[in-house]
Parts: structure tokens; C-alpha cells; sequence
């Protein structure tokens, strides 16, 4: 079976009823874009970008940074990537950033909200994912951690837009899509407050999970009541999805990588799944012998 798996990894899931499920990969390196690329992941759906940041004693320059960015986009050529903007707080520790575990813990200044307070950080990393992508031919996406409220969205869409200001003359390129992480229960519960001003969402479950179930992810001592299959958790994606009112919504936290919550999600409209590169044959496989019983494979993709 996982044979079989393997040789139509390659092939895009799409559905009888005719829509194409994206079965994506969450990536944080060159060497995890080429493995992603040899599972069969139809995109990029998580590129995650703290690992350009840690194990550093100074934050790297736009020009580093871009040119670990162009290295990843050129492992996947005509397809969609989405970047993620520097995720940092939490459980993710840059130590060049010297951050405090209260001031910048779970509940403090983390993900885009450390962002908008240093805002050179982020327009320096804009730069370098604006002009990593100038001659790349795929879609580019690139999204906020970390969401709360409307507001954060406004400001990261203006950072953006900056950014790009500030590349006029220099070859860059425009974001295709612009959208955010839900990972926040104000985000997710009140997305329609939000959804105007977004071009697509991706649910991070790891983060979602932790803050409605009041149990930290990093917490073996509370792990019972961290609970990805309580009912509040799928009542909110089900809202979510809702009031998405036809954006896409992807998820990218683990539960995406279960069979079991995989077809879950795609049963409620779920458009794309992204996960280790490593679960991708099997998931393809699971959502495909479901959804696509009927049709036979498409034609392998290289
Ligand atoms: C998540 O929170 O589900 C997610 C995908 O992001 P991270 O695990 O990097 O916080
Ligand atoms: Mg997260």
C-alpha cells in the first residue's frame, strides 16, 4: 500500500463532485522544499521562516534572506507558495532577538504582534520575499501569524504594501494573495469582522487547539486537556469555514496529517491541507480513496 502511495503522490486529489483538495506542505528549509517536492505536494502551503533567524548572533540582512527565500521558490516552480512572516514568541525562541518568556510568551507580544512593534524587522523581511519572487512564475502568498483583529490585518496589508513602495525601480514582485494564520479564538469566532480584507486563511490547529482548550502545546502536564477533536474546536472551523464566505480556507497545523481529521476537514470544505512532507503520500492516498473512488488517477506530475 505505501507503494502505491508513492507512485500517484505525484497526481493532484480531485474529488468527484470535481473540486481539487491541495494536499500542501509546510517546509522551513531548502532541504524539506526538495523532500516536499519529492512526496508530491501540489504546493507549499506553510513555509515557515524563523529557522533564517535562529542559531544566530545577528538577524540576518534582506539580501541573506532572499536568497534562502529564491532557493525555496525555485523547488517549486509554477505553484503556489506561501510564506509566512517571522513567527517568533511562544515556542519559538530567536535568541538574537533576546525575548522575554512572560513579555513574549504565549499570551504576549508573539508572531505578527512582535512585528508591528518592530517594524523594520518585518519591512526588511517583506523586501527580501518581494524581490526573492521577482522572476519566480509561481503564485505568491504570503501571510501573517498570529492574527487578533481586523486592525492587525489592516496593518499587515499596509506593511505590505510598503514594502512594495519601496521597491519601485528594483525588480519585485507583488504578493498574489495576502491572508493570515487563524489561530487565535477571536480570530477564528469573529472572522467575519475580517474576512473583507483577506485573500485566504490558514488555520494553525497547534496554536488554535492550545488557546480554546487553555492548555499549553508545549506542556506535557496539561496534554489531556489538549484536545484537537474536542467539539468547541470543530463548531469554530465549521463557523470559520462559514463565514470565509468563499475565500480559501486551508489548515496548516497537525491534525491536517491524521487520516482521521483529514477527511474531517475536507467534509467541511476544507480546500487544502498542509502538513509534513513526510504524511503526504498517505494522506493523498486516504482522501483519494474516499473522494475519488470513481475517477481514475490524473496523469503523474513532475
Ligand atoms: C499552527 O499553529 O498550527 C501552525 C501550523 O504553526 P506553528 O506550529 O508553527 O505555530
Ligand atoms: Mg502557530
Amino acid at each position: 500500500a505505501h507503494m502505491v502511495a508513492l507512485e500517484t503522490a505525484h497526481a493532484p486529489v480531485t474529488a468527484r463532485d470535481g473540486r481539487t483538495i491541495v494536499v500542501a506542505a509546510n517546509v522551513a528549509s531548502l532541504a524539506e522544499a526538495h523532500l516536499a517536492r519529492e512526496r508530491g505536494a501540489d504546493a507549499i502551503g506553510l513555509l515557515r521562516t524563523e529557522l533564517f533567524f535562529v542559531d544566530k548572533a545577528n538577524l540576518p540582512t534582506e539580501d541573506e534572506q532572499m536568497a534562502q527565500l529564491a532557493g525555496i521558490l525555485a523547488a517549486f516552480p509554477e505553484r503556489e507558495v506561501t510564506i509566512r512572516t517571522l513567527d517568533v514568541g511562544g515556542d519559538k525562541d530567536i535568541p538574537a532577538l533576546g525575548l522575554d518568556a512572560v513579555i513574549h510568551g504565549f499570551l504576549g507580544l508573539r508572531g505578527l504582534r512582535h512585528s508591528l512593534a518592530h517594524p523594520e524587522i518585518l519591512r526588511i523581511q517583506l523586501r527580501a520575499i518581494l524581490r526573492a519572487a521577482a522572476s519566480w512564475k509561481g503564485t505568491l502568498s504570503v501571510m501573517a501569524p498570529m492574527v487578533t483583529t481586523a486592525d492587525d490585518v489592516l496593518a499587515f496589508r499596509a506593511a505590505v504594501a510598503d514594502a512594495a513602495r519601496s521597491l519601485e525601480g528594483q525588480p519585485h514582485r507583488r504578493p498574489d494573495h495576502i491572508g493570515i494564520m487563524v489561530e487565535v479564538p477571536a480570530c477564528a469566532v469573529a472572522f467575519d469582522s475580517m474576512a473583507a480584507h483577506v485573500d485566504f486563511v490558514s488555520v494553525g490547529t497547534n496554536d488554535l487547539v492550545q488557546y480554546m482548550m487553555a492548555a499549553e502545546r508545549t506542556n506535557a502536564s496539561v496534554a489531556n486537556w489538549y484536545q484537537p477533536d474536542h467539539p468547541a474546536i470543530w463548531r469554530t472551523l465549521e463557523g470559520l469555514v462559514q463565514s470565509a464566505a468563499g475565500r480559501k480556507v486551508a489548515v496548516c497545523g497537525e491534525i491536517a496529517a491524521k487520516p482521521e481529521f483529514a477527511r474531517r476537514l475536507v467534509a467541511l470544505g476544507i480546500a487544502e491541507l498542509s502538513m509534513a512532507p513526510s504524511s503526504i503520500p498517505a494522506i493523498k492516498a486516504v482522501l483519494r480513496a474516499e473522494l475519488c473512488a470513481n475517477v481514475p488517477a490524473g496523469p503523474r506530475q513532475t
